[in-house]
């Protein structure tokens, strides 16, 4: 196998951690100053379906209660998140500095 492919290694979808980049210690600078557009998520419409958590690059959104929440000091504002909800769950609106 050439050594930039993976070794695939199957595993359960409960195994993956639900938290942050940042509380799994992996983000430790704050990149929020690059955004200048923020997604809000709308609770009520959030069905919990973790694909903004999936499809997030950075991994700052966490999954508690079954509701998307995501850290605002480590959004970078890229809106990948809002056009993988399918349930229009997520909006994004203009940075206010
Ligand atoms: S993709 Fe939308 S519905 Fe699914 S967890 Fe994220 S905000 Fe909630
Ligand atoms: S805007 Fe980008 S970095 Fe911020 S939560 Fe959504 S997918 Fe993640």
């Amino acid at each position: 196998m050439k050594p930039y492919i993976r070794e695939k290694k199957s595993f359960d979808f409960s195994e993956v951690p639900k938290n942050t980049s940042f509380e799994a210690g992996y983000l430790v600078t704050v990149n929020s100053g690059w955004r200048s557009i923020r997604p809000v998520i709308n609770q009520d419409k959030c069905v919990g379906c973790e694909q903004c958590y999936l499809y997030c690059p950075d991994g700052v959104i966490s999954i508690k209660n079954k509701k998307a929440e995501i850290d605002y000091d480590f959004c970078k504002g890229c809106g990948i998140c809002a056009g993988i909800c399918r349930v229009g769950a997520i909006e994004t609106e203009a940075e206010r500095k």
